[in-house]
């Protein structure tokens, strides 16, 4: 045991392996929305931090979530060691900036860009922010073609599936941009071609197609989205760019889907984001913008920063931002390369395929996705199963086995169906997985032992993953 001294002179006995380590009761409770007048002892602190994050779910069994939660321990080290650097400090850490250059080239490469030279890509801090650049630079490439034309350039819409991220509500709501969403359906679950002729205009400013739809992990038709725009285009009307959302599917299909062609193969695919936190494997806080060519990124966007007695330039909504992401997804493209980035993706897609054919069969689901696009699969009830019991239910006592597997509303004119998802990574092994489908079953069966319908306590409508 060791007594503390603290600011006021009070001595707080501390033993290292006490559990009970917590502020003293006996003296005055620790104000939660108001700065503490004294200090704290860094060891009781910390105690009290981690104690309170130890509520929090275990991230590893967080089904919900599209964002690595597992790497290894060089990686552990390696962000250690580097979590001290600035992304803007390019002078200061030209290593830094040279090393996040070579990793959007490997992906501009990656999804096929017809001159890497002439491409241009940066890091982010995820797709949202990524999507925030393509977007701008459609919207002012837009403009400035109108201009030249002497139209008007008040009204433009982006055109994009009522199941897009919300990010790019948020893009459009922050840039005055309306959003013309094409409802998804039953029978059009995803975008498709005829549907986006008829939605764009000589004020589109570009349609977003999503590798990787968030709701049920399905990819949209990239091609056939192009070659209706194509022909438009070759008829006269209106010539339309394409943004790729890949946040998920970026970082996939080039792995497990090589032939499937939705990238910059396709000549109207403009610009693509993917979020390196995702499926690029890398821990929170990293996002890819890319565009096919240099043109597509209208030089009023970018800004320049002194770079080894010169400047070079830069894009990006925030001045400020963790370097150690970018070294960590370098650290990941030199470890795996081709080969490993293969098998680690199939290796979740055959835990997700494992997992959505065991859930099948065991009567009350109905596969709405199979995890065969991106590792991600949906499912809703069966009508005919006749449950006393809703999704939300199942979700609420899974919980409460540590398993985090959110049950929510499908987007608008699909609001009526629930479904829930599961994202398989990296880290849930064949293992878990087993253990997921037994706790699944025992859940199923104490549900259906109850009579009558249950409350349930489900998060809001409106999921927003
Ligand atoms: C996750 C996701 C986003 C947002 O990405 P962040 O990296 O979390 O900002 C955008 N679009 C799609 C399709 C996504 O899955």
């Amino acid at each position: 045991m060791n007594a503390v001294p603290t600011p006021s002179g009070r001595e707080v006995q501390h033993v290292d392996l006490n559990p009970q380590i917590a502020h003293d009761p006996a003296s005055a409770p620790i104000p939660l929305f108001t700065l503490p007048e004294g200090q704290l002892d860094a060891h009781e602190a910390y105690q009290l931090v981690h104690d309170e994050a130890m509520l929090d779910g275990n991230a590893r069994l967080n089904l919900a979530t599209f964002v690595t939660t597992w790497m290894d321990d060089w990686a552990s080290k390696l962000y250690a060691e580097t979590v001290d650097k600035n992304m803007i400090d390019k002078d200061e850490y030209p290593k830094t900036a040279d090393i996040e250059n070579r990793c959007w080239r490997i992906l501009a490469d990656l999804w096929s860009a017809p001159d890497p030279d002439r491409a241009i890509g940066t890091s982010t801090v995820g797709s949202s922010e990524a999507a925030m650049l393509a977007g701008l630079a459609l919207m002012r490439r837009w403009r400035a073609a109108r201009r030249a034309e002497g139209k008007p350039t008040d009204r433009p819409n982006l055109v994009m599936s009522s199941a897009v991220q919300v990010c790019w509500e948020k893009f459009c709501n922050y840039w005055d941009i309306e959003m013309r969403l094409i409802s998804v359906s039953t029978e059009h679950p995803v975008l498709d071609g005829g549907q986006v002729r008829d939605a764009v205009d000589e004020n589109s400013i570009g349609v977003v197609a999503i590798m990787g739809v968030t709701y049920t992990g399905l990819y949209e038709p990239v091609e056939e989205i192009c070659q209706a725009l194509d022909a438009l285009a070759a008829e006269g009307g209106p010539d339309v760019p394409v943004h790729v959302d890949a946040a998920s599917g970026g970082m996939i299909a080039p792995f497990l889907q090589p032939d499937l062609v939705w990238d910059f193969r396709l000549e109207r695919v403009v610009s693509i984001n993917t979020s390196g936190h995702k499926y690029g494997l890398v821990y929170p806080g990293l996002g890819w913008a890319i565009w096919r060519d240099q043109d597509y990124l209208p030089e009023d966007m970018v800004f320049k920063v002194s770079y080894l007695g010169g400047d070079m330039p830069t894009l990006a909504l925030n001045f400020s931002r963790p370097g150690a992401q970018v070294l960590l997804q370098y650290y990941l493209f030199m470890k795996l390369g081709r080969e490993g980035y293969t098998a680690v993706q199939q290796a979740t897609q055959d835990v997700a395929l494992y997992l959505s054919r065991e859930l099948e069969k065991m009567g009350p689901f109905e596969l709405v996705s199979d995890g065969s696009d991106i590792p991600v699969f949906a499912w809703k009830l069966k009508e005919s199963y006749g449950a006393q019991w809703t999704l939300y239910n199942l979700s609420d006592r899974l919980r409460g086995r540590g398993w985090l597997i959110p049950a929510y509303p499908m987007p608008e004119d699909l609001q009526e169906t629930t479904v829930q998802r599961i994202v398989v990574r990296n880290g849930l092994g064949f293992n878990l997985a087993r253990d997921l489908l037994s706790d699944i079953e025992e859940c199923v069966q104490w549900l259906d032992s109850l009579d009558g319908p249950i409350p349930h306590e489900h998060a809001q409508p409106g999921f927003t993953h």
